[in-house]
């Protein structure tokens, strides 16, 4: 079955589904420590005994949001199954959209006022 995709914006404009302030949202698996090989250190950490991908600023600690409005992740090729399993325009990623879009607007807002802000 084709997933209905319209309406639903380039992830690389996006980056809702990588949004969450729950320390356990984005588990990482034995395998996905494993591809990530040495960089696991630097973007996991450990909750309750379980891996998972380490917040910043609300989101996964991996995105990259650049002032023209892309969200990039910078572990692409590594990042973890539950990143991979989450299909854009299924019913899980208009969840997503639906209730994290404005958290993305706002970083995306707060990044671009820092830009501006004259330094000194
Ligand atoms: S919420 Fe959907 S469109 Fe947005 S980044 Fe995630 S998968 Fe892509
Ligand atoms: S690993 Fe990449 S795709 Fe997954 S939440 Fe983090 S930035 Fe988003």
């Amino acid at each position: 079955m084709t997933i209905d995709t319209r309406g639903v914006p380039e992830c690389t404009r996006c980056g809702a589904c990588c949004f969450s302030d729950a320390p356990d949202y984005l588990a990482v698996l034995g395998v996905d420590s494993e591809r990530m090989g040495r960089d696991a250190e630097r973007w996991t950490e450990s909750h309750n005994g379980r891996l998972y991908m380490r917040l910043q600023d609300g989101h996964c600690g991996a995105l990259q949001i650049t002032g023209d409005g892309r969200y990039l992740c910078s572990i692409y090729e590594k990042r973890p199954d539950v990143c991979r399993w989450l299909e854009r325009g299924s019913g899980h990623c208009r969840g997503e959209l639906k209730t994290k879009s404005d958290r993305a607007r706002a970083a995306l807002v707060q990044l671009r006022s820092r830009e501006t802000k004259p330094q000194g």
